[in-house]
């Protein structure tokens, strides 16, 4: 192609050149006829400027450069190289970016994107769907005037992704909807929106059958331990029977523990909120004295169990969620220690934490079982935890009660060695105006 080539415009410099100096021969000084060659050669390249120019300007998609000679012609096939294979890749891109939306557009689980300012770039039909969203129409709106949810916004703003934010839309359907965030790009926002409504169902009909049950089985069994006494005391002559009534009565009182346990955990499970209006200003020692006395007189064997409390600590809780915590930790610590064992507990300010403690000289839990203990009916070796009387809830209520309570449980053991139990209570649980001193036991 002679438009494409760049020593293409040589023939028509020399002609040029060739016909001005000849001019300028006849007309007696050659100079004058070069000068007027270069002129038109310089002349005939702005045109070709021009219409490259306009060649460009015109946004050609599609259509070929103009077909010019020399170097500008080169130019302009490179141009329309380079423009070919940037439309080819914004294509790719655009593909791609298609079968992501369309494969987001089949999910379950919602998916909305925010830009820098939180307003609304993208979201999928599933997001639309559960949290009201319409799109393309809210496209630009700041999520946080749509999504007037308590707490969304400071979600929004804290730094720590690993935490998710449930809340429930207050419409007819009232979906459970759980909602975890992902910083990505400059700063940019995803939002996955997880509809937790059917697993929520799902746990609250468990929750409720098992506290029916407990309940429902209370009362047979109660009639039956009754008549237990009975017949023991119709029949305490036989050594047989008598041996089979006592352990008639024996299980019938572990499925009392049981029954009881059970009813506890259901209703503790059943909200995570703290239930302010069965709070009152309880006498921490004076419950801690009480469930201390029980424990050593429930014990097999001999126990010392030391108590630091200040007398005036008094603090803010339910009194049966305090008494599940206290009395479920310092019977552990008795059930699984032996006779002649020591039993450290504390209850007091350590920094900015309210904290009872119970260390006992046990038998220990190997660390591999920790992170379960909490788990119902979690037990490091079942046939121990029967033989002494545990349901195996002990710690799943303490767990229910603390969360009940805004507290945590910290657990640290060594088998052989022992084990510390520590509940973290919020200083706010301290009633205003008792100074006490600290009673940790570490
Ligand atoms: P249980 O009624 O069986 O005691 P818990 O929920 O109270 O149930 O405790 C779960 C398990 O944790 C127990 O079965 C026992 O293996 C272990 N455990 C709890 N407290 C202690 C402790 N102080 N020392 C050693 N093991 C413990």
């Amino acid at each position: 192609m002679p438009g494409r080539d760049p020593s293409g415009d040589a023939p028509l410099l020399g002609l040029l050149l060739a016909a001005g100096a000849s001019g300028g021969y006849w007309l007696g000084d050659v100079w004058p006829g070069i000068a007027l060659a270069l002129a038109v050669y310089v002349g005939i390249c702005a045109r070709r400027v021009r219409a490259l120019a306009r060649w460009l300007e015109g946004n050609p998609r599609g259509v070929e450069p103009p077909a010019l000679r020399g170097p500008l012609g080169v130019m302009g096939s490179r141009m329309k190289l380079i423009q070919r294979r940037l439309l080819e890749d914004i294509a790719d891109g655009e593909a791609q970016v298609a079968r992501f939306r369309e494969s987001f557009s089949a999910l379950r689980d919602g998916i909305v994107i925010l830009d820098a300012a939180r307003a609304i770039e993208w979201c999928n039909p599933a997001a639309k769907r559960l949290l009201g969203l319409r799109f393309p129409e809210d496209r630009g709106q700041q999520v946080a005037n749509l999504l007037r949810y308590p707490g969304f916004e400071a979600f929004l703003d804290e730094g720590d992704r690993e935490r998710e934010f449930e809340f429930t839309i207050p419409d007819a359907r009232a979906l459970t909807l759980q909602l975890q965030a992902a910083d990505f790009g400059e700063a940019s926002t995803v939002l996955f929106v997880r509809d937790l409504s059917a697993m929520k169902r799902l746990e609250t009909i468990r929750q409720d059958f098992v506290g029916n049950i407990s309940h429902e089985l209370r009362t047979p069994l109660t009639v039956i331990a009754g008549y237990v006494d009975t017949l023991a005391d119709l029949l305490d002559d036989s050594p047989l029977i008598n041996k089979v009534l006592g352990q008639m009565r024996q299980q019938a009182v572990r499925m009392e523990n049981l029954l009881k346990d059970l009813l506890l955990l259901s209703q503790l499970e059943n909200d995570d909120e703290p239930d302010h209006e069965a709070e009152e200003s309880i006498a921490a020692c004076a419950m801690l004295e009480s469930i201390r006395e029980n424990a050593l007189t429930a014990c097999v064997g001999e126990r010392t169990i030391t108590l630091a409390c200040d007398p005036a600590l008094r603090f803010r809780a339910s009194r049966i969620e305090a008494e599940s915590i206290f009395s479920n930790l310092l019977f552990n610590a008795v059930k699984y220690s032996s006779s002649g064992g020591h039993i450290a507990v504390g209850f007091g300010v350590e920094g900015d934490a309210l904290v009872f403690s119970v260390r006992d000289d046990g038998i220990g839990i190997d660390p591999v079982h920790i992170p379960r203990l909490t788990e119902r009916f979690y037990r490091v070796e079942k046939s121990r935890s029967a033989e002494r009387g545990g349901t195996g809830l002990g710690l799943a209520i303490v767990k229910h009660a603390l969360i009940r309570l805004g507290g945590d449980l910290q657990v640290e053991s060594r088998p052989g060695v022992g084990s510390t139990f520590r509940c973290r209570f919020p200083l706010e649980r301290l009633e205003p105006g008792v100074s006490v001193r600290s009673a940790a036991v570490g």
